[in-house]
């Protein structure tokens, strides 16, 4: 069956092009020109994959985005006029999983969907495996315990709250204890991208992990650096 995509954008010629260009691709496309008629079609038709604008009329791109994450995973890529936004986007504040500036080719924007959607599959088969190697589900790393069917962390008998992004990566490092990672493959791995300059995104998100997962965030024994390789788990 196809994927679905819902394109959110309130330009008209733009929606079209890339309707166009993502049916032409063999994807299922819904389109909304308006942050209201954009969460209406995600309760709807469940996307596999959002495609956001960020400058919309009303509800803009930000609130719509932070709105679809309190209650899917679904891949969320933002589409910006401005470089200056980018901290913003990829931050978890926002939530969302990648971005691309306006203008941009249209072999780019399908190069990040396609990373997306087989990020979410990777994600996907890896709990699918766990399932059968790990009765109950969990992965216990002396008092720090993910349960992977509740999504829930607990650390010295306390729930830890983190962000999807946060969540993704712990259990990404996890399951590799004691495997060297490198950031570009983190990056690949996580938030499927594949281009080079994004791994800062890495290490701000180790840095809020530590804060959360670690006794001593200055001196982690879990989320430990690889210097000049990357990080690796160890539990
Ligand atoms: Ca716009």
């Amino acid at each position: 069956m196809a994927e679905r995509i819902l394109i959110v954008e309130d330009e008209l010629v733009l929606r079209e092009t890339l309707t166009y260009n993502l049916v032409k691709e063999g994807y299922a496309v819904s389109a909304a020109a308006d942050g209201r008629r954009a969460l209406e079609l995600v309760r709807e038709d469940a996307p596999d994959l959002v495609l956001l604008d960020i400058m919309l009329p009303g509800l803009d791109g930000f609130e719509v985005c932070r709105v679809i994450r309190k209650e899917h995973t679904v891949p969320i890529i933002m589409l910006t006029a401005r470089d200056d936004v980018v901290d913003k986007v990829v931050g978890l504040e926002i939530g969302a999983d990648d971005y691309l500036t306006k203008p941009f080719s249209m072999r780019e924007l399908l190069a990040r969907v396609k990373a997306q959607l087989r990020r979410v599959r990777l994600l996907r088969d890896q709990y699918a495996r766990t399932e059968v190697s790990q009765p109950g589900n969990l992965l216990v790393f002396g008092g720090l315990t993910l349960d992977l069917d509740r999504h829930e962390v607990v650390l010295n008998g306390e729930i830890v709250t983190l962000k999807p992004k946060e969540y993704e990566l712990l259990v990404y490092l996890a399951q590799r204890r004691g495997r060297v990672l490198s950031r570009d493959q983190i990056l690949a791995d996580v938030w499927g991208w594949d281009y080079v300059g994004g791994s800062r995104t890495v290490d701000v998100h180790i840095r809020w992990l530590r804060e959360k997962i670690e006794d001593n965030p200055a001196d982690p024994s879990r989320l430990i650096t690889v210097r000049g390789a990357g990080y690796r788990f160890e539990g």
